[in-house]
Formats: C-alpha cells, sequence, structure tokens
C-alpha cells in the first residue's frame, strides 16, 4: 500500500471487516466494492477517504499506515490523536487493541508501545526520555481513571498554554513495551469490574490511552514533549435505533451529543485548514501580481529612460540642426 503523505494533517481511513458467523448464517451479502486503494462503492454510490481498508487488511498494514508516522512525529515533539469512530461490533476495539499478546493479531496500541521503544532505543544516548501513561474513560459525560478506580468524576482543566488535561488522572512511568501491555491489562481489567455487561458498557463509552513522552538532550538541556491520544469512542449508533428508553435514552443522548461535538470539532478543523489553504493560494495570487508589477516597474522605468534618451538624442541633433542653419 502507498504511503498517505505526510502533510495532511487530518486523517480519515475506513476499513471494513469482514462478515461474522451469525451474519454468514443470516445470509447477509458483503456489498461494498473496492475499486482503489481510497474508495469504496455501496450501492452504485461512491465514497472516497485518504484510505480504505477492505476486509483482508491486516492489523499490520493498518498500523503501518495509520499509526507508524504519528509515533514519528510525537517522538518529533508534536500531539497527536487516533480516533476509532463506528457502530458497535464493527471493529473499532479489534482495530485499536486487537488481541494484546498476540504478535500478529495486535491491534495499533500495542504496536506503538513497540515502536516508541524501537526508535527511543536507536536514538542519540544523549536523549533521556520520559513516557508516561494514562487510561480513563468517559461515560455520561464523567471520567473515570481506570488505573485508579476511586476516581470517578475527574476534571478537565487548561494548563497554562490553554492545552487540556485530566487533573488528577493515574500517570505511569514506564520504560518498555511489557509495561505499556500491563499498564493496558490493569486498566481492562479495573473496567470490567465495575460494569455488569462489558460488551453495552464499552459500546456506550468511550476510552482514552494517553502517552506522554518527555525528552531532554543531556548537554544542550533542549527539550521536546508529545502526546499521543489513542481512542477508542462509543458506538455511533443512533438513539431511534437502539429503541432505548429512559437511563439508557440518557445514555444514548450523552454519546451522541459528544459525538456530534466531535464530528462539530473535525467539521471546524477540517473549515480551518480549508481557509489556510485558502489564504495560501490568496497570498500566492498577491505575490505574483505584486511581482508582475515590480517587473512592469522595471519595465516601465527602462522604457522612461529610453524615452528621455531618445529626447536626448533629438535635442542634440534640433541644437545641430539649428547651428547649421544659423551658419
Ligand atoms: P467494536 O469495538 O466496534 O464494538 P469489535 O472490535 O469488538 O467492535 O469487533 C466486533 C467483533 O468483530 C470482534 O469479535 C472482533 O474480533 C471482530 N472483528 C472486528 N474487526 C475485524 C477484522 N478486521 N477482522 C476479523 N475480525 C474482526
Ligand atoms: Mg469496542
Amino acid at each position: 500500500m502507498a504511503d498517505i503523505p505526510a502533510e495532511c494533517n487530518i486523517k480519515v481511513l475506513c476499513r471494513f471487516r469482514p462478515l461474522n458467523q451469525s451474519e454468514i448464517v443470516r445470509g447477509d451479502q458483503f456489498i461494498p466494492k473496492f475499486l482503489a486503494d481510497d474508495s469504496v462503492t455501496v450501492g452504485g454510490k461512491s465514497y472516497v477517504f485518504d484510505r480504505v481498508f477492505p476486509t483482508n487488511t491486516t492489523q499490520e498494514q493498518v498500523y503501518n499506515t495509520c499509526a507508524k508516522q504519528i509515533v514519528k512525529d510525537v517522538l518529533g515533539g508534536y500531539n497527536g490523536t487516533i480516533f476509532a469512530y463506528g457502530q458497535t461490533a464493527s471493529g473499532k476495539t479489534h482495530t485499536m487493541e486487537g488481541k494484546l499478546h498476540d504478535a500478529h493479531q495486535m491491534g495499533i496500541i500495542p504496536r506503538i508501545a513497540e515502536d516508541i521503544f524501537n526508535h527511543i532505543f536507536a536514538m542519540d544516548e544523549n536523549l533521556e526520555f520520559h513516557i508516561k501513561v494514562s487510561y480513563f474513560e468517559i461515560y455520561m459525560d464523567k471520567i473515570r481513571d481506570l488505573l485508579d478506580v476511586t476516581k470517578t468524576n475527574l476534571s478537565v482543566h487548561e494548563d497554562k498554554n490553554r492545552v487540556p488535561f485530566v487533573k488528577g488522572c493515574t500517570e505511569r512511568f514506564v520504560s518498555s513495551p511489557d509495561e505499556v501491555m500491563d499498564v493496558i491489562d490493569q486498566g481492562k481489567a479495573a473496567r470490567h469490574v465495575a460494569v455488569t455487561n462489558m460488551n453495552e458498557h464499552s459500546s456506550r463509552s468511550h476510552s482514552i490511552f494517553l502517552i506522554n513522552i518527555k525528552q531532554e538532550h543531556v548537554e544542550t538541556e533542549q527539550k521536546l514533549c508529545g502526546k499521543l491520544y489513542l481512542v477508542d469512542l462509543a458506538g455511533s449508533e443512533k438513539v431511534s435505533k437502539t429503541g432505548a428508553a429512559g437511563a439508557v435514552l440518557d445514555e444514548a443522548k450523552n454519546i451522541n451529543k459528544s459525538l456530534s461535538a466531535l464530528g462539530n470539532v473535525i467539521s471546524a478543523l477540517a473549515e480551518l485548514s480549508r481557509l489556510q489553504v485558502e489564504s495560501d493560494c490568496a497570498k500566492a495570487e498577491v505575490k505574483e501580481v505584486l511581482q508582475a508589477l515590480e517587473e512592469l516597474a522595471i519595465n516601465y522605468d527602462h522604457k522612461s529612460q529610453e524615452v528621455e534618451e531618445k529626447g536626448r538624442q533629438n535635442q542634440q541633433l534640433a541644437d545641430q540642426l539649428s547651428q547649421k542653419m544659423a551658419c
């Protein structure tokens, strides 16, 4: 699969899972048609994404296209986020986590953990790294710490640079991929303990795994920080479809509210980058016009010098002529 250009700040990739056993038994047909790397046709309508992953795409291919570059960017001091969005049972958790301790079936998060440490071991020895991870979930607008279940209603604050963070959330220092896996295992166990039906709960809550990387050069003391948010969102199914009522309806409304807020944020970012592109184009056009005006002015200068010169020559000729006439 070809790489997606690195300059795209937001990428939307669409993965299809194969039909599951009950869908096959029911006689469901797999309708989407994959024509190119970035488009899919469903019911005669084509949809274009930055990349489309057909059902036979491996976890490794998904990782290479979705996450590999982000890991490098975060180690370069940038922040990044990967969201998995889709209906319940569409494959979000399979994509983000997969089978945690299985080399082929593990998803994006454990692969990121391995990749980060591989990069670090290959980097300048004078760089000192501090890697912290947090794991929390948002359920009914409340943030629950999955590494300390006594913290059930954490709040979001902004630091002095107006960057949001979850205040009081547990942060664990990690120094190897195995330690990251241990934290994920612990968080998942905590998530299971507090709920009666895990499938229902995970389809109604967002889970967020945050990796915070700080690095400092021991000689120059130059510092770099990068944060990576890995988000397994709640199911995107509509309230009306679930036939929900009472508390379940409240849950569904909250999920729809937060997902539509997320949709608004992404639309605003897309609009911002469209405006940025437009303003870049306008700037380029203005630059071209100014350049043309400058050339015109230089030309005009040359021309007026030529005219002046001609005038002087004509004057000389006229003077010579009148002298001759006087003789
Ligand atoms: P979600 O988190 O969106 O609710 P899951 O990730 O739990 O969905 O996926 C539902 C089921 O489908 C799981 O049993 C999972 O193993 C399976 N599945 C999802 N995606 C794939 C895939 N690409 N290939 C094979 N099985 C998949
Ligand atoms: Mg899930």
